[in-house]
């Protein structure tokens, strides 16, 4: 990253190393049976992809979406077992699955095309995907037997596994999750798969009674709370993103004044306003409403005004604060769950949000 940026723009995000060994630990005690696949697709979850993967050397695998990432990894001195979660490759990509250890996850007819047309070469080992409920990727269970069938006779074809996706694992006593689970096992029984795979880190959290051989976990790994309503002190996860910039102004305004685009907030009082050098162009949810929690000096203020690209709008009412005053916008003490909620939106969003311009740092 630019040393301009380092210099003149204080809006940036930390990434703490050290709590991904944390989050890592705290998902290997709720499935100590299991192997822990980490989730580090779209760029880590917007925390950096090799970032990830060096800080969770100590995960048994890592699943990613495509064979962009999976080269990259690969370049980056990777050699764990990868799983591409959606990719699309012809024939020839697909030769080479092999010999770098990708496990492509298989849910559609035009791959089973694919491996028809596989010539000699090093096995590949794959996953089925089957569609229990989630409506999106894989097979519906009827078709498995058949699916089984043509990718086990396939020379090409090594170990088979299987995996499906829940729906709503973030609602634990959402009815699905149990219906998909026993739809799972009924096509477990079908066959002698290498492993089986149905938990992502809410179902991680909220059903480590069905963690078969190993759970696909993203963001609990990011030290991000999965259930909803839930903070990551609760499980306690250690957030590994800080969202950080700092106070540009601070002006003493009256009752009265509208504050920024839109004239959509007047203030109700005379109080002391901040400037803070954040906004949509950094990544900072354009949506995020009047109210939404920012951190300042040991204390949580309210946004006010629509957020613009480059600046948000605090109410700092009496809270001892200046120009230059670190700003926390998520993070330890500014939960990104809450954050994500005022603004309508997904923690996940968010931190996938984070533009090129702001700067990680790491510690
Ligand atoms: C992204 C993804 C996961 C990880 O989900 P988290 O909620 O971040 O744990 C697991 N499985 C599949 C198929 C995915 O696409």
């Amino acid at each position: 990253m630019s040393i301009v940026q380092q210099q003149f723009r204080a809006t940036h995000v930390v990434i703490d190393t050290r709590a991904y060994h944390h989050n890592l630990a705290v998902v290997r005690s709720l499935v100590p049976e299991a192997r822990v696949m980490a989730i580090i697709k779209s760029d880590g979850y917007g925390h950096g992809m090799e970032l990830a993967a060096d800080a969770l050397r100590e995960a048994d695998e890592f699943g990613v979406t495509c064979q962009d990432d999976a080269e990259r990894l690969r370049q980056h001195g990777v050699s764990k077992p990868l799983t591409l979660l959606s990719g699309r490759y012809s024939t020839a990509q697909l030769n080479q699955f092999g010999d770098r250890r990708w496990r492509p996850v298989v849910y559609d007819e035009s791959q089973l095309a694919a491996f028809d047309s596989l010539e000699g070469g090093t096995a590949i080992d794959i996953w089925i995907k089957i569609d229990t409920g989630m409506g999106r990727l894989g097979f519906y269970p009827d078709k498995l037997a058949e699916v089984y069938q043509r990718l086990r006779s396939n020379p090409r074809v090594g170990s088979i596994s299987l995996m499906t996706h829940l729906a709503n694992a973030d609602y634990s006593e959402h009815p699905s999750n149990r219906y998909q689970i026993e739809r799972f096992k009924e096509c477990l029984s079908q066959h002698a798969f290498a492993d089986a795979s149905i938990l992502n880190s809410a179902g991680t959290v909220g059903f480590h009674d069905s963690a078969f051989d190993i759970v696909r976990t993203g963001l609990v790994l990011y030290g991000i709370a999965p259930q909803a309503g839930e903070h990551a002190t609760a499980l306690p996860l250690k957030p590994v993103m800080q969202f950080r910039s700092q106070l540009l102004s601070v002006r003493a305004m009256s009752a009265g004044s509208p504050i920024g685009y839109g004239s959509t907030y007047t203030l109700e009082a005379d109080t002391r306003v901040g400037i803070i050098a954040a906004g949509y162009g950094d990544g900072y949810p354009r949506h995020a409403p009047t109210g939404t929690p920012v951190y300042i000096n040991g204390h949580t203020v309210p946004l006010i005004g629509r957020v613009s690209m480059d600046l948000i709008t605090v109410d700092l009412g009496t809270v001892d604060a200046k120009v230059g005053d670190d700003v926390i916008l998520w993070g330890t003490e500014n939960p990104i769950e809450l954050v994500a909620e005022k603004a309508g939106t997904i923690a996940y969003e968010l931190t996938c949000g984070i533009t090129p311009r702001v700067e990680r740092l790491t510690i």
